[in-house]
């Protein structure tokens, strides 16, 4: 198959390509616009294959998506190009309007034409449990028919767009999928994000910044598992079905950053430094308004259906994460020097 991915400069998406060029026979086309999120650095180890191309273009520009599509004719597209950080959300909503919801309607309108004369092809929209809102600690795990109630205006805008998304397939029979992941983690995730801003602020013993009292409940899986899950989606799930993703891994935000700390005590030793443990540098800061409690994904569906089972534990995922940020200082020092405020809270969304 010939397969767009759309948002593979970013963290999944990359890992999505990886997987499709190193361990299956499709190509590939990127289609990216380089928003600040982006790095082409995450994709060296692929760019040469002949499988592989890159397009820069905004999944809003109507005209230029529409000449991709005429000049590669696809067979699918993956769609994970969207504003991920809900901080950024918060501080300011336009960019996910537009990326998220007139993005995904773009792409919808031009798919809409596109199948006429390829029946076979098919849209996967990837989104996230945010859009199921979130949980107290009792509530049973989200399933594929968990009503909706997003809480910010990223999930908002992701809820809109699985909206949008069924919608097509409803009115107009887009042959489309959809999947709804937990919290990702692993290498290449950009430094805003709560586990890659956690290693790297007490790698160079800067505050680590805990929103509330940290009892925030994640359900994480490794990025890897959720590239295997997502083109599993795309080839075998049920046209119009969607699919929970997760990792069965429920775990504390501060449980989170206990587990960086221990880690990099074993890893990097302090020797001769002003603190004595990682611990020491935990800084509870004020609580994101709206902040979800507890997300937890149930994920008996895509277990059942497709066979699908995550390969990493949280500890063994964990500890090959840690390791990449300490093997590949090159990737994330050219993101907190050249593009990235090192102040921002980082929150994975
Ligand atoms: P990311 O922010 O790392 O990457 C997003 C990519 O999309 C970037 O490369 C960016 O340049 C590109 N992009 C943004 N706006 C664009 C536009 N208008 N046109 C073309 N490209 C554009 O995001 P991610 O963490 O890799 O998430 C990918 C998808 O998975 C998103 O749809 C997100 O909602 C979903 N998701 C993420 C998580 C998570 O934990 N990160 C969990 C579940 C679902």
């Amino acid at each position: 198959m010939k397969i767009f991915v759309t948002g593979g400069a970013g963290f999944i998406g990359s890992a999505v390509i990886r997987h499709l060029i190193n361990d299956t026979d499709h190509s590939v086309v990127n289609i990216d616009a380089l928003t600040y999120a982006a790095n082409l650095q995450s994709l060296t180890s692929i760019q040469d294959d002949a499988r592989y191309t890159f397009e820069r273009a905004n999944i809003c520009d109507h005209a230029a998506i529409s000449a991709l599509f005429e000049k590669y004719k696809p067979d699918a597209i993956m769609h994970l190009a969207a504003e991920s950080h809900v901080d950024r959300s918060i501080d300011g909503a336009m960019p996910f309007i537009q990326t998220n919801i007139v993005g995904t309607y773009t792409l919808l309108d031009i798919a809409r034409s596109y199948v006429q004369d390829h029946p076979e092809f098919r849209f996967h929209h990837i989104s996230t449990d945010e859009v199921f809102g979130d949980l107290s600690a009792d509530d049973p795990a989200f399933t594929e028919t968990s009503h909706y109630e997003p809480s910010s205006p990223y999930s908002a805008s992701k809820a809109a767009s699985d909206h949008l998304v069924r919608a097509w397939h409803r009115t107009y029979g887009l042959p489309v999928v959809l999947s709804n992941c937990s919290n990702n983690y692993g290498p290449y995730h950009h430094p805003e994000k709560l586990i890659p801003h956690m290693i790297l602020n007490a790698l160079h013993h800067k505050p680590l910044p805990v929103y509330g009292d940290g009892n925030q409940i994640r359900d994480w899986l490794y990025v890897d598992d959720h590239a295997r899950a997502l083109v599993n989606v795309l080839l075998n799930g049920a046209i119009g079905e969607s699919y929970n993703i997760g990792g069965h891994n429920e775990v504390k935000n501060l449980d989170v950053v206990h587990h960086i700390c221990d880690a990099l005590e074993t890893l990097v030793p302090l020797e001769n430094a002003k603190i004595k443990s990682y611990r020491d540098l935990i800084t509870f800061v004020k609580d994101r308004p709206g902040h979800d409690r507890r997300y937890a994904i149930d994920a008996t569906k895509i277990e059942k259906t497709l066979a699908f089972k995550p390969q990493e534990t949280f500890e063994s995922g964990m500890k090959k994460t840690i390791q990449w940020y300490l093997d590949n200082a090159p990737w994330w020092t050219e993101i907190l020097n050249e593009k990235y405020d090192l102040k921002r809270i980082g929150e994975a969304s």
